[in-house]
C-alpha cells in the first residue's frame, strides 16, 4: 500500500476519533468549549488528510492544494468572525445558517461529480455507477432540502418571514406532497436518463424543503433546527459515499444520529410528534414576530419594585423563572447578585429551567453558568412543577411562552400540548418585562391576567438592579 495512503488513514482515523470525543463533550456544559474546539481540530486534521491524498495520487499540485487551503482559510474566517460577533440571542439564527451551508456544500458536491464524473464506473455503467447514482441522488435530495428549509428557518427566527395564510391550511400539505413526487420523478430521470433529471431534482426538493418549514413556527421552531442540523449530518455522508470519503460518510452519520438524538429529545420535551414535524407542523403557528403589542387583555396587575421587594423579603421559597428576555437583557450577572443576598437572609431559591426558554438548547443552563449560578440550583420542569403550589413568589424574568398556561388549557392555542412550567400555582407571581409584548409564538399570554400575577414593568437588568437597592434597603443580604 502506498506510504501516502497509510499516512491518510491514520490521520482520518484520528480525525474520526476526535471527532467522535468533541461531539460526546458537547452534551455537558463544562467540557462544551473544550469539546467545541476538539471537533475543529479534528475538520483541521481532514482537510490536511484531503491534502495527503492529493500528495499521493497527483505529486504536489499546487492548483488542488491552492484551491483547498484557500477554501479553508476563507470559511475557517468567516466562521471565526461570525461565532466571535454573533450574539448568544441569535445563536439558533446561526446555526440554522451553518446548517444550510452545510447543506449547500453537499449539494455542490453531488452536482460536481453529476456533471464532471470522477470515476471510470460512473462514466460507463454498472454496480458501482448505481451505488453513486443513488449517493448523488441522497446528497442532492437531502442538501437542497436542508439548504432552503435552513434559510426559511433563519429568515422566521430573524422574524424577516411570517407564515402567509394559506400555508396555515390544510393546502400545503397538497402542495409538500407535489414537490415530492416532482422530486421522485426527478430521481427516476437521474437513473434512467443520465442528468436530466438533476436540475429538477434541485428544484423539487429545494421547494419541498421551502414548503415543510415555512408553516413551522412557535414551540416547533427548536424541533425543527435539530433536524436540520440531522439533515445536513445525512447530507455530508450521502456526500460521503458520492466522493469516495469514508471520513465524510462516518463524520456525516455522527452529525446525523446526534441531530435526531436531540431532535427526538427536545419532541419528548415539547411533547410534539416528530411525523408532524416532519411533513410540515402540525400547528402551523403564524409569525414570530415578539414586538405585537397584545390588546386583549382584561385584567392586568402592575407593581412597583419596592413592593417587589416587600414580597420577597416576606418570602421562604423563591423560584426564578429566567428566560430569552434575560438573556436580551444581559441581565444574569445582576440577577446573581439578588439571588445571592436572597440566600444570605435565608430564603430558599431555586431556578426553573424550561427546555426550550431562550433560543437555543440548553440557553439558560449557558446563561446562568456563566454567572456562577451552582448546578444544583438549576431544576428541570418536571422537577420544579409539582412544587410550584409550595412556593411563596416566582420571579419571571423575560420569559413568556414557557410559562403561558394556554398550552394546557386552550386546545386551540398555538403552544397547546407543550409542557409549560406551572408557576400559577405558586402564591404569588412577578413578571418582569418591558411591556405587553408577547413572545416567540407571537400570542396573548394567559398567565398574565390572573389575580395571583404582578406586571413589573421595565428592563430585566435595570429592574434587577433595583431590586438589590430596595432589598438592600430592607437589610436583606446586608444594608446598602
Ligand atoms: P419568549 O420569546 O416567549 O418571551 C420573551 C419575553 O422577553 C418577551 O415577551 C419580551 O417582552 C421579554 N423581553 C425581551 N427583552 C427584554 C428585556 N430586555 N428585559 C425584560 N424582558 C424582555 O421567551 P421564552 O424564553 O419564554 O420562550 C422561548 C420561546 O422561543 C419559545 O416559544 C420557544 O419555542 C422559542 N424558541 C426556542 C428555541 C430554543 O431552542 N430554546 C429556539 C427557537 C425558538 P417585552 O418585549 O414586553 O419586554
Amino acid at each position: 500500500m502506498n506510504t501516502f495512503v497509510i499516512i491518510k488513514s491514520i490521520v482520518d482515523l484520528i480525525a474520526v476519533l476526535l471527532l467522535a470525543l468533541g461531539i460526546k463533550g458537547l452534551s455537558k456544559v463544562r467540557s462544551a468549549r473544550e469539546a467545541n474546539q476538539l471537533a475543529a481540530f479534528a475538520m483541521l486534521l481532514a482537510v490536511i488528510g484531503v491534502l495527503i491524498d492529493f500528495l499521493g495520487s497527483s505529486g504536489i499540485s499546487f492548483v488542488a492544494w491552492g484551491w483547498i487551503i484557500l477554501g479553508s482559510l476563507v470559511g475557517g474566517l468567516l466562521g471565526m468572525v461570525t461565532a466571535k460577533r454573533v450574539p448568544m440571542t441569535a445563536m439558533p439564527e446561526t446555526v440554522a445558517l451553518f446548517n444550510g451551508c452545510g447543506g449547500m456544500s453537499s449539494l455542490l458536491v453531488a452536482i460536481g461529480v453529476a456533471l464532471y464524473p470522477v470515476t471510470q464506473a460512473q462514466e460507463t455503467g454498472g454496480i458501482t455507477s448505481l451505488v453513486e447514482s443513488v449517493s448523488i441522488a441522497a446528497s442532492v435530495f437531502v442538501g437542497a432540502i436542508t439548504f432552503t428549509g435552513s434559510i426559511i428557518a433563519m429568515a422566521k427566527l430573524q422574524g424577516w418571514l411570517s407564515t402567509p395564510a394559506w400555508m396555515q391550511s390544510r393546502i400545503r400539505h397538497a402542495v409538500n406532497i407535489g414537490f415530492a413526487v416532482i422530486s421522485f420523478i426527478a430521481i427516476i430521470q437521474l437513473f434512467t436518463g443520465g442528468n436530466s433529471g438533476l436540475w429538477l431534482l434541485v428544484i423539487g426538493a429545494g421547494l419541498l424543503g421551502i414548503g415543510v418549514t415555512l408553516p413551522i413556527g412557535g414551540a416547533d421552531m427548536p424541533v425543527v433546527i435539530s433536524l436540520l442540523n440531522s439533515y445536513s449530518g445525512v447530507a455530508a455522508a450521502a456526500a460521503g459515499f458520492v466522493v469516495g470519503s469514508q471520513l465524510l460518510i462516518v463524520a456525516g452519520a455522527m452529525v446525523g444520529a446526534a441531530g435526531l438524538i436531540l431532535t427526538q429529545v427536545m419532541c419528548k420535551g415539547m411533547n410534539r410528534s416528530l411525523i408532524s414535524v416532519l411533513f410540515g407542523g402540525a400547528l402551523g403557528a403564524g409569525s414570530t414576530s415578539s414586538s405585537k403589542e397584545s390588546t386583549e387583555y382584561t385584567n392586568i396587575t402592575s407593581c412597583s419594585v419596592e413592593e417587589c421587594a416587600l414580597t420577597l423579603e416576606a418570602a421562604e421559597k423563591v423560584v426564578i423563572v429566567p428566560g430569552y428576555g434575560l438573556a436580551v437583557a444581559q441581565a444574569q450577572h445582576t440577577l446573581r447578585e439578588v439571588t445571592r443576598a436572597l440566600e444570605a437572609s435565608g430564603i430558599n431559591v431555586t431556578y426553573a429551567i424550561h427546555p426550550v426558554a431562550g433560543r437555543m438548547p440548553g440557553h439558560m443552563n449557558v446563561l446562568l453558568a456563566e454567572a456562577d449560578v451552582p448546578y444544583e440550583q438549576l431544576k428541570e420542569m418536571e422537577i420544579i412543577n409539582p412544587e410550584f403550589p409550595a412556593t411563596d413568589v416566582v420571579l419571571i424574568l423575560g420569559a413568556n411562552d414557557v410559562v403561558n398556561p394556554q398550552a394546557k388549557t386552550d386546545s386551540t392555542s398555538p403552544l397547546y400540548g407543550m409542557p409549560v412550567l406551572d408557576v400559577h400555582e405558586a402564591r404569588t407571581v412577578f413578571v418582569v418585562k418591558r411591556g405587553m409584548s408577547a413572545g416567540y409564538s407571537g400570542i396573548k399570554n394567559d398567565l398574565f391576567d390572573l389575580p395571583n400575577t404582578s406586571m413589573v414593568f421595565g428592563d430585566a437588568k435595570k429592574v434587577l438592579s433595583d431590586l438589590l437597592v430596595e432589598l438592600k434597603e430592607l437589610g436583606i443580604g446586608g444594608k446598602g
